[in-house]
């Protein structure tokens, strides 16, 4: 039997994990990570399915390719009996500016939404400010409070193992016959990436159950409502490595989010929460062999390097990360 391992069960291990099983239904699958569900960083994010436009893969196309996957795999979900519990529903808003007319485009969602369009001159006037552009378009929150959770029963259930660890080297995994890393932020010490940069983010996670649509405004502000709370945010501090809740950043969000909605300052703290974006210029998704000292040769293909957009990509960058195992497997099968 062929035993694959894959490393890190955030949003990204566990997506590629449960697409192994399903790509590869005679291969034992066993997910190795130091820390699971509330530890991750997938854990803190709003998860809206927005990406940056300077997200990228190795080029546009197949980044374009990831997007449309993972929005394709996610409304599938929606439109199933099991959206609730997974933790994924349809999403409604409005990105504004006061100053900055490309800031409210988007070409990635506006290829893949059906209704990303701009506000009318009505809707610039809903919010206190000097709001002149603005677009509005309905897309997708998964929360990964519910969706981790999701993942990893659906897991186990199709005979995957879970071995909670921390990895040092590759060659600790060589006894496996291929291994996938999708260790986020952990790459830069596992792969020594140097490349992996943290980019800081604090949010409040708030109960206002009033707020139904997102919004985004200038200078990092976004207001996103998921199943149990609303996100509000947000900073982003590139090559900050501070780990601690920053009061400032926090007075900063705050005052930003209540005067965009006043109403929000009645919402109850429920949480604050304080996250790296595991970026890297290009997301990684590629093979590689690694030969060790021992002689130990072994077959990995890595997946990681998503910044602020992993909840969101990651089950497109799975599909490729798993096209990739399955022809280093069974090289055969595409002949
Ligand atoms: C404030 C904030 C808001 C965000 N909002 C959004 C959003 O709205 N939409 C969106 O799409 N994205 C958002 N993101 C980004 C998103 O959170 C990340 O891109 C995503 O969580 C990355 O997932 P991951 O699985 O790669 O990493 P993680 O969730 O960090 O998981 C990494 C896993 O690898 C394991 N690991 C690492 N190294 C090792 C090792 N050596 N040995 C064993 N295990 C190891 C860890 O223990 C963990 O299990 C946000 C991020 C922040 C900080």
């Amino acid at each position: 039997m062929v035993e694959i391992c894959v490393v890190g069960a955030g949003i990204v291990g566990l997506s590629t994990a449960t697409l192994l099983q399903e790509s590869l239904p005679h291969a034992k699958v066993t997910i190795i990570a130091e820390k699971f569900t509330t530890e991750t960083t997938s854990d803190g994010a709003a998860g809206i399915f927005r990406p940056g436009i300077a997200f990228r893969g190795p080029n546009l196309e197949i980044t374009k390719q990831w997007l449309n996957d993972a929005y394709v795999y996610f409304n599938d979900i929606l439109k199933s009996t099991e959206s609730d519990q997974a933790g994924i529903k349809d999403i409604s808003g409005y990105i504004i500016s006061s100053k900055y007319p490309t800031s409210v485009r988007n070409e990635f969602l506006e290829a893949i939404l059906p209704d990303y369009r701009p506000c009318t001159e009505e809707e610039l006037q809903m919010c206190p400010g000097n709001w002149q552009y603005g677009s509005h378009f309905t897309t997708l929150v998964v929360d990964c409070r519910r969706h981790l959770p999701w993942l990893t029963k659906k897991f186990e259930s199709q005979g995957g193992v879970i071995i909670e660890q921390k990895v040092n080297s590759f060659e600790e995994l060589s006894n496996y016959d291929l291994v996938c890393n999708c260790s986020g932020f952990g790459a830069r010490e596992l792969c020594g990436d140097t490349l992996v940069t943290p980019i800081r983010g604090q949010v409040f996670k708030v109960s206002a159950p009033w707020i139904k649509e997102f919004f985004y405004a200038d200078y990092d502000t976004y207001i996103i409502p998921g199943f149990e709370s609303v996100t509000l945010g947000g900073c982003r501090g590139f090559d900050s490595w501070n780990e601690e809740l920053c009061k400032h950043d926090a007075a900063a969000i705050w005052e930003r989010c209540v005067s965009l909605l006043p109403s929000l300052k009645d919402a109850k703290v429920i949480r604050e929460w304080v996250g790296w974006r595991p970026y890297r210029p290009f997301v990684r998704v590629e093979s590689e062999v690694m030969t060790f000292p021992s002689g130990k040769t072994i077959q990995v293909v890595h997946n990681y390097g998503h910044g602020g957009y992993g909840v969101m990509s990651a089950p497109g960058t799975s599909i490729h990360a798993v096209k990739i195992a399955k022809e280093i497997l069974t090289p055969n099968a595409k002949l």
